[in-house]
């Protein structure tokens, strides 16, 4: 896994931010939507923002996929073949198509962002500690061979900001749950998840290749400034949201 440095954007109050690895690709566009500046936690992005955003970024007019998110482990796939539907519901998306843009909504979950530069897919993965229990980077990565016939190892994926291993406490009775190699524990203190790691792994045991996975290694725990967190704000925390499509 390698570092993810990422440029700050800004329009009016939205700040964005763009990862670098991720620039490499000129068929995509992408980016994350930070807390703005003066934005108390609770101030929700708007789909209209979000639309005008898009829209600069991308230069043309395109759908917003909003799934709604249920902490699963479902992939839904949106090909150029299907009609589009009003409502998704699922936490991981994958499309070939250049009409949409998807996104995903986060504050403290972690937010995978998927390109497959041969076959043009792109997609984005909500995962949170059941989603990752649940394997859903896994599944995925199947969904993907089965509906597009991608290679795993073609694949390059970016974890963005999420809470890292260093405040994402959780309780004995979660920690049971995971792999071990996952835990981060310190002699008195509950032991803490790393979110990051488990999805790796996974990714890795799918033939992902390690050299095309990187990480961003902000906390969105640790820094109040730029990311909301549900752990820190509570039901006021807002949400950041990523988004991904192809030109
Ligand atoms: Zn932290």
């Amino acid at each position: 896994m390698r570092p993810a440095d990422f440029r700050l954007n800004s329009d009016g109050k939205t700040r964005w931010l763009s990862f670098f690895p991720l620039l490499n690709f000129d068929f995509i566009s992408h980016g994350f939507v930070i807390k703005s500046k003066e934005q108390n936690p609770s101030t929700q992005v708007k789909r209209i923002t979000l639309k005008k955003l898009i829209k600069r970024i991308s230069a043309e007019e395109k759908h917003i996929i909003i799934p709604q998110q249920i902490h699963g482990n479902e992939c839904l796939t949106i090909k150029k073949v299907d009609e589009l539907k009003r409502r998704y519901k699922g936490d991981a998306i994958l499309t070939d198509r250049k009409d949409i843009f998807l996104t995903v909504s986060v504050a403290d979950c972690l937010p995978i962002f998927l390109v497959e530069p041969k076959r043009k897919v792109v997609g984005l993965i909500h995962a949170g500690w059941r989603g990752t229990l649940l394997g859903i980077a896994k599944e995925t990565i199947r969904k993907a061979k089965e509906k597009f016939g991608c290679n795993p190892e073609d694949f390059t994926l970016l974890f963005g900001p999420a809470i890292q291993k260093c405040c994402y406490e959780i309780s004995e009775l979660m920690a049971i749950l995971f792999d071990e190699d996952g835990m981060i524990r310190m002699p008195g203190e509950k032991p803490k998840l790393d979110l990051i790691y488990v999805n790796m792994k996974q990714f890795l045991n799918c033939g992902v290749k390690r050299k095309k996975i990187f990480a961003t290694n902000d906390c969105t725990f640790c820094n109040k400034d730029m990311f909301h967190s549900f752990r820190r704000d509570g039901d006021k925390a807002g949400r950041m949201i990523a988004f991904i499509g192809i030109k």
